[in-house]
């Protein structure tokens, strides 16, 4: 007998390993797009699935086939765990919040039990399990990508050009103005002198662009994703350099510097963050990643006006530009790499009317439609969708002027008292400018409703992007 279980343990290892049971998702946006609200419900999702089957377009759910499901220990023990447990019981508390934002990589895993489905694979092994990974990174560190074939020169002189706006100038042109001053030829005899005055004229670059950063939404292409979000590496001194900004000491040859000069230093970390920074966070998670789902916080983009729109648009752009691998053959030399499904999700979509969630999707796939395309013609499965991870109200149908009108109804943050609200209506492709100026929209925000652990969390279309990233993996 305990041959018999040997040979069918070991069969069904082989079926499992040519069927590729595991897989690798990761999850990415910019900040507040909503990834960790988004990590907590897919994972809440599969663990209920298998006893509430309420996944209606998880073909595996609605087949009933799902058998258990259960979160286990990653096998990368140098990755912080994502902390399930932790968001969860935020969210149930007395005084429910939400979970803690994403300010790194984490990762979790799920083993999900089901019968399957092939009546030839069947005979094989009646059940089996998917193992999924779920990364969590900030897509502040995908924007970095361009910056691996920029020279240190490029690099300061794509600064100098963003810098240009008017509107940022109001932020940086005083540091603009110390930085230009700088010496950045001559030799300088102490070290640990220079490397502290780096370090001072670096953060006070980075402080004003983060401050006009965090007042107009604009995501500053120029900036290195580590300086918004440095993660681990706060503190560390390969962060602490900043562009070269003056036309004059540009336009000069830089072979000829001192090697102590502040020039070289500060290209040499800039050389070292691309090195080391770069270059193994990419070879890490992005080239073993197998399904990658973008998020993007539309609802915000809109009610912030055209100029927010035109730089997120741009952002977005860079972001998906890692997906589109066959075109930057430098890519794929570098990573190789291996996602055969993007999914690109506007989150929120609880704070819309449900009759407007195809505007809200329309809106968001003109926004990202060359990138889309781009990513498409490689190859890779694209799908876009409006979801709400965690949905905080429901529609109610009122009536207006003798015209039925829906509405979401959720919980006011303040009193907690139940309330209608009618955000406007939600365009279905970009505006221009002057249309941007009067577009009348405000999504308010809710407050969470009351949730406990013993149900799923409320949702919107997570079933199908649960279909879309994992549905082949359960056949
Ligand atoms: P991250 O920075 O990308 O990890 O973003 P979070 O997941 O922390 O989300 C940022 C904030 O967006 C949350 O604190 C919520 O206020 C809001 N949020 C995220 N997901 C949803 C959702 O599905 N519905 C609503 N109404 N708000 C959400």
């Amino acid at each position: 007998m305990d041959w018999l279980n040997k040979i069918a343990k070991k069969s069904s290892d082989i079926v499992d390993r040519s069927l590729d049971r595991n897989v690798r998702v990761a999850v990415t946006g910019l900040s507040h797009s909503g990834k960790t609200a988004f990590i907590t419900s897919f994972i809440n999702q599969l663990l209920h699935a298998p006893l509430t089957s309420q996944l209606t377009f998880f073909q595996a759910d609605s087949e009933n086939r799902l058998r258990g499901s259960k979160l286990s220990q990653h096998n990368e023990l140098h990755i912080p765990g994502f902390d399930y447990s932790g968001a969860i019981k935020r969210l149930t508390n007395e005084t429910a919040k939400w979970p803690l934002s994403t300010n790194g990589v984490s990762q979790a895993q799920l083993k999900c039990r089901f019968n399957v489905k092939h009546s030839w694979l069947k005979k094989i092994q009646a059940q089996s399990t998917v193992t999924i990974d779920i990364v969590d990174y900030p897509g502040e560190w995908l924007l970095d990508l361009p910056l691996l074939h920029m020279s240190f020169k490029d690099w300061s002189k794509a600064c100098r050009d963003y810098l240009k706006s008017e509107r940022r100038q109001e932020y940086t042109q005083k540091i603009a103005s110390t930085i230009s001053n700088q010496n950045y030829q001559s030799q300088h005899q102490d070290e640990v002198e220079l490397s502290e005055s780096v370090a001072r004229l670096s953060t006070e670059y980075k402080a004003a662009l983060l401050d006009y950063r965090a007042d107009y939404n604009d995501y500053g292409l120029a900036l290195p994703g580590r300086f918004i979000m440095p993660g681990e590496l706060k503190g560390a001194p390969t962060l602490d350099f900043f562009p070269v900004l003056n036309d004059d000491v540009l336009s000069l040859d830089w072979e000829q510097f001192e090697e102590n000069s502040l020039l070289r230093t500060l290209e040499k970390r800039f050389d070292y963050y691309k090195d080391n920074v770069i270059k193994p966070f990419f070879n890490e998670y992005f080239s073993r990643v197998d399904r990658q789902i973008v998020l993007i916080d539309t609802c915000t983009v809109l009610e912030s006006g055209y100029e927010a729109y035109q730089d997120l648009k741009l952002t977005i752009e860079k972001l998906l530009e890692g997906f589109s691998y066959g075109r930057a053959h430098w890519l794929k030399r570098l990573f190789a790499p291996s996602i055969d499904k993007l999914m690109i999700a506007s989150t929120k979509a609880d704070l819309v009317p449900p009759d407007q969630h195809a505007a809200l999707e329309s809106f968001m796939q003109k926004m990202v439609a060359q990138a889309k395309n781009n990513v498409g013609y490689e190859g890779v499965e694209v799908e876009t969708m409006a979801i709400s991870a965690i949905a905080t109200s429901e529609a109610v149908a009122t009536e207006h002027a003798g015209k039925k009108l829906l509405c979401v109804k959720g919980k006011e943050e303040r009193t907690g008292e139940s309330v209608l609200h009618y955000p406007g209506i939600v365009p279905d492709k970009p505006l221009s400018r002057q249309h941007w100026d009067e577009l009348e929209i405000d999504f308010s925000a809710f407050a969470l409703p009351n949730l406990t652990p013993d149900e799923p969390l409320p949702q919107i279309r997570m079933d199908k992007v649960i279909q879309f990233l994992l549905g082949d993996k359960f056949l």
